[in-house]
């Protein structure tokens, strides 16, 4: 038997860790690696950008609980990827990066794609390490696997210097192999301290469950179900807390959200952060007076922005929750409190203006109205109950307006551009999504949740950061329906009269320029469904309600990669400050 190769020894700590895929961009000397592992039955999805790869693989370890792995090579490589890094970090998904580097030997001299990848990324990741021999990689590989997992997920680095990829060991044997890793062991939270949160929130007349992504990610949507059934207790979910309840649950608050944070005074926060998206639990969006319980795996979180940390709780989810519940013993919220009825009674009105702006049937169409078509059509297709589709959302407006507009049902079932409010991760997350939950259709094989449709709604901005990303979903064979919603610009473009734009139509650039092309501006009609077209894919373009809904029914079928290019009204969506950004004006602090 010949002896194996560095690259080798880390495609096989790979596989004997579990891992199936690997996102990347391979290139000297990382070529080896994606090689070996492919020849070891691991699926290498290429990119044509680290940047995406690197969005994927995080966003393929939040949805798979264990973390994503991206290989790239050194250098621009590594700072390419350093994106996927910040956005994993910040919204705590678990990624493994793995990099090629200059042969060690050549460091300082001016080496191919030299960097020191270690001193850059230590203080941006929870581990970043490099192999000191051949016989040391897989255990280098496992722990800064584990350690990007365990606790609050981030994400760990491996430096992988060429002349280890190409090194060959002697001995076989000096070789250990790399075991697998058991889920981490669960925390719960002690009785005195359960007790006393029972006692708060039996005690409160408006109280309100938040269920953020970190339950999702906990998998902890039993649990929660049960809490929020037992109890009667009204909940919020944030923009990716949706779904670990189904969005149509009588106790969801969604759409009364303002008058829920305006009047609870005590709010269990179930794996979200008191971040921007929460308003940092200041008024005047919140209750001067709320408390808040936080539940988090992460100790540092605790006490951040809550005011009061001794009401806060180390523990897992799932654990914290089933403990809770039995210190409830069986008391639930009366259905008929005040707070109860005030939440009622700003559900039905803001539904009601929400339905009458989803009919404005204008041409252009309105965001609402696009997205209305959208999604009764897809509905018609897959009901949200059948779990079949996985949506991923960016772009300001495009994110914003459809997240009410789009039900969801079951969780991780909802992606958009999260904490860091990362524009341009769609695309990859799509892929990640199809990836989890469909495997690769070539190889026949089924991912690890059950086959569903990747459906992604994008600004025509947030599409632009990736959109060569399109090729990879054609050449993987990836049946992903993509809306580009064109309004031709970032936020509302540059212009509040379409009219205006219309004027410009066939003028050259340096014409629209001196005409004052703004920053927000981007090109006017610009033909994205022929993206998809150029790689093998299907594309539509459709300015009428009668065009959108049938490319979406067309597309939800279309065993090809589609992209539906949705021209609606410029000017006219909504401006800056959306939904869940914080206003400048509202940092009055309560404490
Ligand atoms: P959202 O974007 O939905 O508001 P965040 O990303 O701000 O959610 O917060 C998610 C939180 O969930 C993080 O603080 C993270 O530490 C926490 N978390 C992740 N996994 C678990 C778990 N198993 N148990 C408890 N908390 C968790």
């Amino acid at each position: 038997m010949t002896p194996p190769t560095g690259a080798h020894i880390i495609a096989r700590s790979l596989r004997d860790l579990g891992i199936t895929v690997i996102f990347g961009i391979v290139g000297i000397p990382v070529v080896e690696i994606a090689e070996e592992a492919i020849n070891l039955g691991i699926r290498f999805i290429g990119f044509r950008n680290e940047q995406a790869a690197g969005y994927a693989a995080s966003a393929y370890g939040y949805l798979t609980g264990r973390p994503g792995i991206c290989l790239v090579v050194g250098g621009p490589g590594v700072l390419h990827g350093m994106a996927g890094i910040g956005n994993a970090n910040v919204n705590a998904f678990p990624l493994l990066l793995l990099a090629g580097s200059s042969e060690t030997n050549l460091v300082s001299r001016g080496a191919f794609q030299e960097l020191d990848a270690i001193s850059l990324l230590t203080p941006h990741t929870k581990l970043a390490l490099r192999p000191s021999s051949l016989e040391s990689i897989p255990d280098v590989i496992q722990n800064t696997y584990r350690i990007s997992w365990y606790g609050r997920p981030g994400t760990g680095f491996v430096d992988l210097p060429a002349d280890l990829i190409k090194g060959v060991v002697e001995d076989a044997e000096d070789v250990a192999e790399a075991a697998p890793i058991p889920n981490a062991p669960k925390g719960g939270v002690e009785e005195a301290r359960l007790f006393k949160i029972a006692q708060l929130i039996k005690s409160a007349k408006a109280p309100l469950v938040v269920i953020g992504k970190g339950a999702a990610y906990a998998r902890a949507e039993g649990v929660t179900r049960d809490l929020i059934d037992k109890t009667n207790l009204p909940f919020l979910p944030t923009p990716m807390g949706k779904g670990v309840i189904a969005d149509s649950h009588s106790a969801n608050t969604a759409s009364a959200r303002s008058t829920a944070l305006k009047e609870a005074d005590v709010v269990l926060v179930l794996g979200a952060r008191l971040n921007w998206i929460l308003h940092f639990g200041d008024a005047p969006k919140w209750n001067p007076a709320a408390q808040f319980i936080q539940v988090d795996i992460s100790a540092e979180e605790i006490g951040r922005n809550s005011g009061n940390p001794e009401l806060g709780i180390i523990g897992d989810i799932d654990i914290v929750v089933s403990q809770l519940i039995s210190a409830l013993d069986s008391w639930s919220y009366p259905a008929s409190t005040p707070f109860i009825q005030h939440l009622s009674a700003a559900k039905s009105k803001n539904e009601a203006t929400a339905a009458s702006k989803a009919s404005d049937s204008r041409t252009p169409m309105t965001y609402a109205h696009a997205f209305t078509i959208i999604e009764q059509t897809l509905h018609s297709l897959s009901p949200p109950n059948d779990a079949g589709i996985v949506y991923v959302s960016e772009g300001a407006n495009t994110m914003d307006i459809s997240r009410s507009i789009f039900p969801v049902s079951h969780p991780r079932l909802r992606l958009d551009a999260g904490t860091y409010a990362t524009m341009g991760v769609g695309l990859g997350y799509a892929i990640a999504a199809h990836a989890a939950y469909n495997g690769s259709a070539a190889e026949g094989q089924s991912g690890p949740q059950g086959r569903k449709k990747v459906v992604c709604l994008e600004g025509d901005s947030a599409f632009g950061f990736s959109a060569m990303e399109v090729e990879t979903m054609a050449r993987y064979g990836m049946d992903i329906l993509i809306f580009v919603i064109n309004n031709g610009g970032v936020y509302h473009g540059d212009s509040d009269d379409a009219e205006a734009w219309l004027e410009l139509q066939g003028k050259t650039l340096e014409g629209k320029s001196e005409g004052g092309l703004r920053s927000t501006s981007l090109g006017w009609e610009v033909g994205y469904e022929k993206i998809a077209e150029a790689c093998g894919g299907v594309g539509y373009l459709v300015r009428t309600p009668e065009e959108l809904e049938r490319a979406t029914r067309e597309g939800f079928r279309e065993g090809r990669v589609c992209v539906v290019n949705v021209m609606v009204e410029a000017g006219k969506g909504q401006k800056l400050e959306f939904g869940w950004q914080a206003s400048g004006t509202e940092k009055t602090r309560k404490r």
